[in-house]
């Protein structure tokens, strides 16, 4: 896209002076202000061309080889892009005193005192164990943390009864200090942070004993946490404005939470299911009858039909842990085992012996279950 001639854009001639390019720029940087133009790209794209015109012409050295040159001789100074090379931060930090006190967007350019950003206070870091049953049901947590909160003696505000504050002398309660040089241009004004009052534009004559002017206090608190159903290792939950207060005032940072899980003894985790390994004998297998099995809430009871086979899973549907996105329950799967005996008395013996070659003792391939081969078989095809 070809650029645009910058004296075109501010509706100057080549031999504008100094005052008239300011006032040109004035005009249309009101006219297409972001605040005046809300969501409006066309205008912030003017804003950014007509901004970054009046930093060319405004500036001696660049205007002389801009008049020379065109844009070829300046186009180094804005990453060589377009009007999009320069970004709205750099031209309110720049520009933003043309507007000066009495324009509608003083609050906004830091003038007149209005502009103190509010400040956060730092973030609170702790980690939290669960059990598997507080992760599957979700759980309220009572927890002791120490953190800053605000100094009930002075209010948040460091002085003496919370009202031994004075205007601060060097900035005028403004919070910024105000440089105003005379240049060939005219008046340049810088602004920087006043150092007295460390911009919060008023000063502690006196100082809260209760928090030794700090407005804040370091305090044990108990706070109740709410943890949802379905939460996992490393997850973070956040309580926004339950860690520290800033000193002097302002917003709490959070409570961040780090859950870590803590491992059950007999039960699995797999997303939001658990699993179980059972283990029985041959016996019971080939038998049947109820077994019981430890389950998230206490044990549960299973049966188990004459002839399952090892290797076959069972599900207790809706036993498993509750989706964290709500997205239903988990079950509990139940992997059969077969326990083999290691040692066999002589009684023990001569009854396996006795039985081991009746008839529907001998396995037949494929016609009951499947084996573990062909199960990861299936599994893979
Ligand atoms: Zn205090
Ligand atoms: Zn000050």
């Amino acid at each position: 896209m070809a650029k645009k001639d910058y004296y075109e854009l501010l509706g100057v001639d080549k031999n504008a002076t100094a005052d008239e390019l300011k006032k040109a720029y004035r005009k249309l940087a009101i006219k297409y202000h972001p605040d005046k133009n809300p969501g409006d790209k066309e205008a912030e794209e003017k804003f950014k061309e007509i901004a970054e015109a009046y930093s060319v012409l405004s500036d001696p050295d660049k205007k002389a080889r801009y008049d020379r040159f065109g844009h070829q001789g300046v186009g180094g100074g804005f990453n060589g892009g377009g009007a999009g090379g320069f970004n709205m931060e750099d031209i309110f930090s720049q520009f933003g005193d043309i507007f000066g006190d009495s324009s509608p967007f003083s609050s906004f350019f830091g003038g007149g005192g209005g502009r103190r950003a509010v400040r956060k206070g730092s973030d609170l870091r702790i980690k939290l164990k669960l059990n598997l049953e507080e992760v599957a049901n979700g759980v309220e947590k009572k927890i002791k943390v120490k953190r800053y909160v605000s100094c009930k003696t002075c209010s948040g505000n460091g002085s003496k009864n919370g009202s031994s504050l004075q205007t601060c002398t060097t900035c005028n309660g403004s919070g910024q200090i105000k440089r105003v040089q005379q240049t060939m241009l005219g008046q340049m004004v810088t602004t920087n942070t006043c150092h007295t009052c460390n911009g919060e534009g008023k000063v502690v004559v006196e100082r809260c004993e209760a928090c030794f002017g700090e407005g804040r206090v370091l305090e044990e608190d108990i706070l109740t946490i709410k943890i949802p159903a379905g939460v996992g290792e490393g997850m973070q939950l956040s309580m926004s404005g339950k860690g520290n207060v800033p000193a002097r005032g302002g917003v709490a940072g959070d409570l961040l939470i780090q859950i870590e899980e803590e491992e059950h003894p007999t039960l699995k985790r797999d997303g939001n299911n658990v699993v179980y390994d059972l283990m029985l004998n041959f016996a019971d297998l080939a038998l049947g009858g109820d077994v019981e099995v430890p389950a998230i809430n206490g044990r549960v009871k299973i049966n188990i039909k004459a002839g399952t086979q090892a290797g076959e899973i069972l599900r207790l549907k809706g036993k498993g842990i509750k989706d964290i996105n709500g997205y239903g329950v988990g079950d509990q799967l139940i992997y059969i085992n077969v326990y083999t005996p290691k040692q066999l008395t002589a009684e023990e013996r001569s009854l396996l012996e006795k039985i081991k070659s009746s008839p529907n003792f001998q396995p037949k391939a494929g016609s009951e279950g499947k084996g573990f081969f062909s199960k990861m078989k299936d599994l893979f095809n």
